[in-house]
């Protein structure tokens, strides 16, 4: 199933040639109507006369998120208050959250790239949708919607939270696909086992799963406990919110929208590299109008590749993203991101995916715990056998993680539960 043809089995050079008209019009936009940017390409000595296409992205300015902070709340946005339909802002954890402003074209073009969403998960207008996002200025609760609607879904807009209810309407309305954080997918799943809930009274097959990073290892618990296909979607407010790039059924990677975004990969001395190389996502937005950006730097880590999909889409794929450089976690000098934890945790058998991360400095040392609950059929083991899985536990951090972390095994259900984007890490050190 492809929503949008045309656009989305594009022949390469093609895309090329679109991105290249489209990137001169959105230069000349925010070179005309935002300062913040005139005043930055006026620094680097140049106007859009000097941006003929893609050839010439490099000539052009980043933009951070201090910028959309320094220009809060609508300095970045190109066009007056009148044209602006819609505002949303990051869930932002730390201080002012960065703004997104709207027009009522980029609301229709957020719903096109969601329903092609829709359609790579093989969600149309036969489904009924579960929106367990949260609705409001966090951009998934809106953005799962339009898509959905668009392809002309039967909507449930639940929203964030309330599982005992989740579970209910899941099964009262026969939703066929739930888009919601994967972390809370997991929390829907173990709720479901706890009220005996079996899989064959409900009828979901298909899970829309992102706004947070998690791991190959969590898709297949996730999968197996819920029955269905579970896909990544990926996306930020500050781009557009969900929807910038998709799985399809191949799930491998996400297909970013080029023909609306124009990613790229910068290395640690600001170079844009080549497809296969790791490192910052960043994006120009070609089609927004509302609050156009020019090489927003994302920090989330991750790889583009160009090899052809089969499922004929020929748009560029990101594989999963790691974290963001933000979460890193920097322990006696060893780089580590939850994710890769999660990856080691899942390896090994006897434990569940609830797991949490405590660091703390003793002295001038850092210290890693992770707290991860027991499966339920380890609870009667021995203390020997308790033992032996914690050994394995921290053999698997060691191997997969390269760190040396202390392991405190939990009760089932004693960890926290996420609605949202899980909070994984407590970090006690004090810098
Ligand atoms: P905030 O910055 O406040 O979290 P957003 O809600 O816009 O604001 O979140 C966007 C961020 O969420 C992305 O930059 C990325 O770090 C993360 N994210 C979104 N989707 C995914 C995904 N599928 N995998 C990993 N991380 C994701
Ligand atoms: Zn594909």
């Amino acid at each position: 199933m492809i929503w949008n043809p045309t656009m989305e089995t594009m022949p390469k050079e093609q895309l090329r040639s679109l991105q290249d008209e489209r990137l001169r019009d959105v230069v000349r936009r925010v070179y005309e109507n935002v300062a913040f940017y005139r005043h930055k390409m006026q620094e680097k000595g140049i106007t859009p006369m000097d941006i003929r296409g893609v050839c010439d992205i490099e000539k052009l300015p980043f933009t951070e998120k201090q910028d959309l902070r320094d220009n809060y709340p609508f300095g970045l946005f190109a066009l007056p208050q009148s044209e602006i339909i819609r505002i949303h802002a990051s869930s932002g954890t730390t201080g002012k959250p960065s703004v997104a402003g709207y027009t009522s074209g980029d609301i229709d073009r957020w719903a096109e790239l969601m329903a092609r969403a829709m359609y790579c998960a093989g969600v149309g207008k036969e489904d009924v949708v579960q929106v367990a996002y949260g609705y409001g200025l966090f951009t998934g609760g809106l953005g799962a919607h339009y898509g959905a609607e668009r392809v002309g879904a039967s909507v449930i807009p639940m929203s964030g939270g309330n599982t005992a209810r989740q579970l209910m309407l899941m099964e009262d309305f026969g939703s066929t696909a739930l888009c919601c954080t994967p972390s809370y997918a997991l929390n829907l799943a173990e709720a479901m086992e706890q009220a005996g809930i079996t899989l064959d009274r409900i009828k979901l097959k298909s899970g829309i799963f992102g706004a947070e990073p998690w791991t190959e290892d969590m898709r297949k618990h996730i999968e197996e406990k819920l029955g269905i296909d579970a896909l990544n979607i990926y996306g930020l407010s500050e781009v557009m919110g969900p929807g910038v790039s998709m799985e399809c059924m191949c799930k491998q990677g996400m297909h970013i929208w080029e023909d609306h975004f124009l990613p790229e990969v910068i290395g640690d001395k600001g170079e844009s590299l080549p497809y296969g190389e790791q490192g910052d996502l960043t994006f120009t937005t070609l089609t927004k109008h509302g609050m156009p950006l020019l090489r927003y730097r994302t920090h989330d880590l991750c790889v583009l590749t160009d090899e052809p999909c089969p499922c004929g889409r020929t748009h560029v794929r990101m594989g999963r993203v790691m974290g963001r450089t933000d979460d890193m976690l920097i322990i006696r000098g060893v780089n580590v991101f939850p994710s890769q934890i999660e990856h080691a945790l899942l390896q090994v058998q006897g434990i569940e995916p609830h797991y949490r991360i405590v660091v703390d400095r003793v002295g001038s040392l850092d210290t890693i715990l992770v707290e991860v609950e027991l499966s339920s059929w380890m609870m009667s083991d021995t203390v020997k056998g308790l033992e032996a899985l914690e050994e394995r536990i921290m053999n698997s951090l060691a191997s997969h993680a390269l760190i040396h972390a202390q392991v405190k095994l939990c009760q089932p259900g004693t960890l926290p539960r996420s609605e949202g984007k899980a909070k994984r890490v407590e970090d006690r050190r004090k810098f």
